[in-house]
């Protein structure tokens, strides 16, 4: 537990994926509001209340929940506030809280038909069946107060919502007018680099979105807000913002460099292209790995430097 300023205190919470632990704010304002909620399991939950309790507040003294995006090691503890009657996040965070049974069904869809596009043999699509075992570290609720990038957080006018999109659809930040301090979430770290992960469009009829794009974009836009300090939601709180942001865009480009290399030899899918960009992972984390390698190609596609053709129901990529 850190005291950051005279309004916000940082709470760090562990959870049991690879990431490590997470950190969540207490916020003090016209409320007392908690940003991102961790993990739901046993440990995070006694982690929590001591240092809430080290801090001098009890579950009942929290009012609101503002949560950065929708993954379960930011939406755990949702349901432990009885007195926090508002949940205020991106509109797409509410279909993951009431686990939206049509838009469940569409996820799956969409990532059978992306992977059999992108040539991905059947016996690696048992991963489909795993994608919902995540929730079960994830609170169940629902969004009560639909924020997005203007808006000023309820009963804490100086902090301002920013659109980061990229790691995840619902993604947001919140910059402090006063003294430029940025609550990022996983849009930017300063020990790894943010993974930009491919999802379905919300409605089906619409193409999907590019999630490599869009945080590339949503990290230049960091670049011109005044951000002073980061307090991420994973890994230590940093200032660098001016130096990171292009470190991490010119290794997203050498990434992406490493693939346009592997198309100059011969036209290629997506998965024989995450098979040789990571040939111990791709099994283990096929739905990380293949998020990274579709990024990059949208990436070069987005910049002409490469086409992509379909035969035989495959899509295959062609450098030029
Ligand atoms: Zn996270």
């Amino acid at each position: 537990m850190k005291i950051l300023d005279q309004k916000i205190s940082q709470l760090t919470i562990p959870t049991p994926f690879a990431v490590g632990d997470t950190h969540v704010y207490l916020l003090k304002g016209d409320m007392l509001s908690l940003v991102d909620a961790g993990v739901k399991t046993k440990e995070a939950r006694e982690a929590f209340m001591i240092q809430l309790k080290e801090l001098g507040y009890k579950p009942t003294d929290i009012e609101q929940i503002i949560l950065t995006h929708h993954h379960p090691d930011h939406i755990g503890l949702i349901e432990e506030f009885p007195r926090a009657r508002s949940i205020v996040a991106h509109e797409n965070v509410d279909l993951w809280l009431t686990r939206n049974e049509s838009f469940f069904q569409h996820y799956e869809c969409f990532f059978r038909e992306l992977f059999v596009t992108s040539g991905v043999p059947e016996q690696f699509m048992g991963f489909l069946d795993k994608l919902r075992v995540p929730l079960r570290y994830a609170g169940k609720g629902h969004v009560t107060n639909v924020i997005s990038e203007g808006d000023v957080l309820p009963g804490h006018q100086e902090w301002k919502v920013i659109e980061t999109k990229g790691h995840a659809q619902s993604h947001l930040s919140f910059i402090n007018k006063n003294d430029g301090s940025f609550i990022g979430g996983d849009h930017i770290l300063s020990h790894i680099s943010s993974n930009p992960l491919i999802e379905p469009p919300i409605n089906e009829e619409e193409a999907r979105p590019k999630p490599m794009l869009q945080y590339r974009s949503n990290l230049q836009k960091c670049l011109d807000l005044g951000i002073s300090k980061v307090y991420p939601g994973h890994g230590d709180i940093f200032s660098n913002v001016e130096t990171l942001v292009p470190l991490r865009l010119e290794k997203q480009e050498q990434r992406a460099g490493k693939v346009l290399t592997l198309l100059k030899e011969y036209p290629q899918t997506a998965f024989q292209l995450c098979q040789q960009i990571f040939p111990r992972q791709y099994k283990k984390q096929l739905d990380l790995t293949m998020s990274e390698t579709i990024g990059q190609l949208d990436y070069l596609e987005d910049s002409n430097l490469i086409s992509k053709t379909y035969e035989g129901g495959l899509l295959y990529y062609h450098a030029g």
